[in-house]
């Protein structure tokens, strides 16, 4: 079969592989709609899991099962899936510890483009397929629903870790796609103010359409200065990081009240540690909580979020400003990723 691989740092192209093969719980997936992530764009470009070589990309699809182990119940030749980007293990320690995305080690619920090949390809293996796929509701558009095997899912996760409730305020640091769906998870969960800090005005537009009160540019300088100006001097109850760098953290414990929660779903790719400042962090007595998180994935989540696209609670499609139509088009959504041009937010590619 063929497949869009990450050849080495910084090097991708089509490549032949055998098909893979299918384990008793697994099922075997011919993708329908895939779209690239920025994080398929770190681990190519920033080497983000290390060196790779002809590893097939992508874990962002919805698409038709072709094969199926002897041991799924509830899977058959030609059901359609959406396939969390995500995918554990799900009779693992961590997972009934409650960890899922850990299932046998850190980050380790992340198979795809990962430690097995990704979605780009004409089959794609799933593990546990009982415990991973969602049946594709009828009527759902298939482009749209390729959001909910990670954007969405990521988004709202920040929004869970940071515990949104009723009247917060809220930050919502970076309003690419996966802000974005933060920006939503948060005005679901009944925040008040919803600061968006982007600058492209693309995001910008249905960053404010979907939800975000004031839209902060981080290019106008310091965020949390600007945050504390707008809030007199108090700050926001909760931050969710989906963008930024590793100074990122400094200023969501500065703009953070105390009691608040930072929920982080952006990869820190660089340097060994983050800075925590001392003072805004109360000198380690602020009780303000950082935490940071893998999306959990699994099927379960797969289908609540999918009944909120059918009861008409959330559109992701919106999110979509490129559709491409052919699995050769991969490359240039790839690129379209890499080069973030300032119409984009994500693209989609159906087969
Ligand atoms: P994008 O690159 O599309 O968006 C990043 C956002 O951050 C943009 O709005 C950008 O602004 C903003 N930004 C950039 N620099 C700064 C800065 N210095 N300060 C504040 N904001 C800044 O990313 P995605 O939405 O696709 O993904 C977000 C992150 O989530 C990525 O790191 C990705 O790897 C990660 N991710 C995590 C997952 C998880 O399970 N935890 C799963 C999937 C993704 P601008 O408008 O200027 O572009
Ligand atoms: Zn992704």
């Amino acid at each position: 079969m063929k497949g869009y691989a990450m050849l080495g740092i910084e090097k991708t192209g089509w490549i032949e592989k055998n098909r893979p093969k299918c384990g008793g719980m697994d099922a075997i997936v011919r993708p329908i709609a895939v779209s690239p992530c920025s994080s398929d764009i770190h681990t190519v470009y920033a080497g983000a899991l290390g060196e790779r070589h002809n590893l097939i990309l992508g874990h962002e699809a919805i698409g038709e099962v072709v094969e199926t182990g002897n041991l799924v119940r509830d899977f058959s030749v030609g059901d359609r899936v959406i396939v969390p980007a995500i995918t554990p293990d799900w009779n693992s320690a961590e997972a009934q510890d409650g960890y899922s995305m850990h299932s046998k080690g850190m980050l380790s619920g992340w198979k795809f483009s990962n430690h097995k090949d990704g979605v780009f390809a004409e089959f794609f293996h799933v593990n546990d397929a009982d415990g991973n796929l969602a049946h594709l509701p009828v009527g759902i558009d298939s482009a749209s629903a390729v959001m909910l095997a990670d954007m969405v899912p990521t988004g709202f996760h920040g929004v869970e870790l940071a515990q949104v409730k009723f009247g917060d305020n809220v930050c919502v640091i970076g309003i690419g796609p996966v802000g974005l769906m933060a920006v939503v998870g948060a005005k679901l969960r009944g925040a008040a103010d919803i600061f968006a800090v982007g600058s492209r005005p693309e995001c910008v537009r249905v960053a404010k359409e979907l939800g975000a009160t004031q839209i902060i540019n981080y290019k106008d300088g310091d965020i949390a200065k600007q945050i504390l100006e707008l809030t007199n001097g108090k700050g926001v109850d909760k931050v969710i990081i989906a963008g930024g760098d590793n100074d990122t953290f400094a200023q969501a414990v500065t703009m953070l009240k105390p009691g608040g929660i930072i929920g982080n779903v952006n990869y820190l790719g660089e340097g060994t540690t983050i800075r925590i400042p001392r003072s805004e962090w109360g000198c380690g007595m602020g009780h303000k909580t950082i935490a940071g998180g893998l999306m959990p994935g699994g099927r379960r989540r797969m289908e609540r979020l999918a009944s909120m696209i059918v009861a008409g609670r959330i559109d992701p499609g919106i999110l979509l400003t490129h559709r491409f139509q052919g699995m050769e088009y991969i490359e240039e959504a790839l690129e379209l990723m890499r080069e973030k041009p300032s119409e984009l937010i994500k693209p989609v590619v159906i087969f």
